[in-house]
């Protein structure tokens, strides 16, 4: 590898051991729930288990397209787990949630492109840990997404994250089977039906971007009124998976920050390893204090 392109010491994670470790492992297993800790491959998970922090993936770990990025298995995905919104919930009431984070494979075989399965997770949280404050990261929907849209605001998550992952002049080879424009306008959707849900999206850096293509990506997000923003280090899961370009550097993360805020972002997380729901309770519960 060159100099540019070798893991450097600020990748540092810690080993995934001990008992909180284990227990969260063990929850998931019985309640038969994916996690995009495990399914990603995530260098958090040590840290974040370890503090009963998971990333519930919902509607089965098998995803009907394949980005360039992502570790999740691509193929014909299982029929939709009927059990799966009270065990996400029963989850969040053993484990002790403050705040949830529920994402999902892209289900593009199925009508509502799995909609109705956020809503009857965001349901059931609601009926079991009222307290908690939901946060959703959803598909794009393709072309089911107005629908898709008004289904699951009407069940009023607290957070709506769409992820644009990267720059629109890396889509064709990174995100092939989603356009820029079309995820972007997902989230000025909720934001124009539903104003008071915080919206929230993220970028991977690393993949080959120029920072003035990040600093566009910012304008267009605040554009589209886009509240919370997240920037993480992009780590090749497998060789099989697109290359690191860069290792960005700290400071650069930083500077990303500064940049973010100056625009006007409400929450800005940008660190290597800050992943879209890295801390993501944590940094929500602060600017609901504040
Ligand atoms: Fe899971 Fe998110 Fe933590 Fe990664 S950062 S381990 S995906 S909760
Ligand atoms: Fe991974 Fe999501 Fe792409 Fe599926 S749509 S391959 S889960 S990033």
């Amino acid at each position: 590898a060159s100099p540019r392109t070798r893991k450097p010491d600020w990748i540092r994670v810690r080993a995934p051991v001990g008992e909180a470790f284990s227990q969260t492992r063990q929850l998931m297993r019985r309640l038969n729930l994916a996690t995009v800790c495990e399914e990603a491959a995530c260098p958090n998970i040590g840290e974040c288990w370890t503090k009963k922090h998971a990333t519930v993936m919902i509607l089965g770990d098998t995803c009907t397209r394949a980005c360039a990025f992502c570790n999740v298995k691509t193929g014909m995905p299982r029929a939709v787990d009927t059990q799966e919104p009270q065990h996400v919930a029963d989850a969040a009431a053993e484990l002790g949630l403050e705040h949830i984070v529920i994402t999902s494979v892209d289900r593009d075989d199925l009508p509502d492109g799995g909609a109705s399965q956020f809503v009857k997770v965001i349901e059931a949280l609601r009926r079991t840990t009222p307290n908690t404050t939901i946060e959703i990261l959803t598909p794009d929907f393709r072309n089911k997404a107005q629908a898709a849209i008004e289904s699951i605001i009407a069940a009023g998550p607290d957070v709506y994250n769409h992820n644009l992952e990267t720059v629109p002049r890396l889509y064709p080879t990174i995100r092939p089977g989603a356009r820029y424009y079309a995820s972007l306008r997902l989230l000025e959707t909720v934001k124009r039906h539903a104003p008071s849900i915080f919206t929230k999206s993220g970028v991977m850096v690393g993949l080959g971007e120029e920072r003035m293509e990040i600093h566009q990506v910012m304008d267009d997000m605040r554009s589209a009124d886009i509240d919370f923003l997240t920037i993480g280090q992009y780590l090749q899961p497998t060789p099989r998976h697109a290359k690191v370009a860069e290792f960005v550097t700290p400071q650069t993360f930083q500077a990303y920050a500064a940049i973010a805020r100056a625009k006007g972002f409400l929450l800005v997380a940008s660190s290597p390893l800050t992943r879209s729901s890295y801390h993501a309770g944590d940094d929500f519960a602060k600017l609901r204090a504040a």
